[in-house]
């Protein structure tokens, strides 16, 4: 044999009698079949738990997917590259053109771009529902609704939505519910517990935890829906990367005592900003006083949240005010996405994001969103107190 051979053909047993507590990493595109009877066998059933091609998995796939099911008691769970690629696959799997879907007014951002440029490209509509008023989703369930998004708390604004009375119209309505639960992480509620049919996750957040990974899951509990799901999937060749599996296998075990830190640090910086003059609201669901801070009592029974809150600056400040204020801010960077160590800040247009009409504490103001890392909360107090001081001070003269 050539030595280019024998560095191929090199034989390797796994160490007998070793174990450790971190999973073995398998990588594969091919993968070995002992025999053609096997071949065709594992083929029978096409998205069945068995090895026949990278895209569809190895056992360090498959052992992430079968943990993210021990989070909320999922039977199936599928890995995609990313979580706007998890709300793309729900879509794509389950709809068809003449099918019409409800969005939430407050969704994650791009799952409404993605539903006003190809899905509507393929023939399947849309309607944006007000996720604060069940009334308004109730109105705009049709014979052609084929799916309901949920989200809670809403992206960016974080308004907890009445959950319950949500899915108890869809389900008196047989329509089917994916809820992105990215913000509980799993961790603050059971989405399963509370009636909906698909859970997706961006793993990017709270799952990786280090703001170096992109992943996303698509979560369900029935066989029949998972098929669906599996076999787009698979169609679709959306294949995840193994050492970006292997990093979120890494960072799981961590993550209930992370989200908690997180949690807590946003809501003392939440608090704190309550007292400040300059800011007029601050939106975080645990917050007496923020949009539905009642139905997240109700549904966050352990009175868990993210590490993220919103404010909104005085209305009488100036855009460049507000954008000299996260400029000015040292310890929080510039940056979309959380979930990581590092506290990030991004100033929004909620007036641009929104297709209804705005509620009344958006409509006057400028927000601003916070995700909290694990710096020393004092750090964090201290950057923000310095950035409003420097930006704001004209205005506060001027008062
Ligand atoms: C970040 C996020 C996503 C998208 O995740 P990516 O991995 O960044 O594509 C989807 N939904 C919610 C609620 C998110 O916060």
């Amino acid at each position: 044999m050539d030595k280019t051979t024998r560095l191929i053909h090199h034989p390797y047993q796994p160490p007998e009698g070793y174990s450790a507590p971190q999973p073995g990493v398998f990588k594969a595109s091919t993968i070995i079949f002992p025999s053609v009877a096997v071949l065709r066998e594992r083929y029978k059933d096409e998205v069945g738990h068995q090895y026949t091609y990278g895209t569809k998995g190895t056992p360090t796939t498959f052992l992430l997917e079968e943990r993210l099911c021990t989070l909320e008691g999922g039977n199936s769970c599928t890995l995609v590259p990313s979580g706007l690629a998890a709300i793309a696959l729900v879509n794509l799997a389950l709809l068809k053109s003449g099918d019409d879907i409800l969005i939430p007014d407050n969704v994650y951002g791009p799952s409404k771009t993605l539903a006003n440029a190809e899905l509507a490209n393929f023939g399947i509509s849309h309607q944006v529902y007000d996720a604060m008023n069940p009334a308004d989703l109730a109105a705009k369930i049709s014979q052609k609704t084929k799916l309901v998004w949920l989200e809670a708390p809403g992206s960016v604004t974080l308004e907890f939505p009445n959950l319950p009375a949500l899915v108890r119209i869809c389900k008196a309505k047989n329509v089917l519910i994916a809820f992105d639960n990215t913000w509980g992480a799993g961790i603050a509620f059971n989405p399963f517990e509370q009636g909906v049919d698909i859970s997706v996750h961006a793993l990017t957040k709270y799952p990786s935890g280090g703001g170096d990974v992109l992943m996303g899951s698509v979560m369900t509990r029935d066989a029949a829906l998972s098929s669906r799901i599996k076999h787009c999937h698979m169609r679709l060749g959306y294949s995840v990367g193994v050492n970006d599996i292997e990093t979120v296998l890494r960072s799981l075990p961590s993550m209930a005592v992370r989200y908690a830190a997180h949690g807590a640090a946003a809501h003392e910086l939440a608090m704190w900003c309550q007292q400040q003059s300059d800011i007029v609201q601050v939106l975080h669901p645990a917050i007496p006083g923020s949009p539905g801070h009642a139905h997240w009592q109700e549904v966050c029974t352990q009175g868990q949240s993210a590490g993220l809150f919103s404010i909104v600056l005085h209305g009488r400040l100036s855009s460049a005010q507000v954008d000299a204020f996260c400029d000015a801010l040292n310890v929080f960077k510039l940056g979309f996405s959380w979930g990581g160590p590092m506290s990030l800040v991004v100033p929004y247009k909620v007036r641009q994001m929104r297709t209804l009409p705005l509620p009344e504490y958006l409509q006057h103001g400028h927000l601003v969103r916070f995700s909290i890392g694990l710096e020393a909360v004092e750090d964090l107090t201290a950057d923000l107190a310095q950035a409003m001081q420097l930006a704001f001070k004209s205005f506060r003269i001027s008062c």
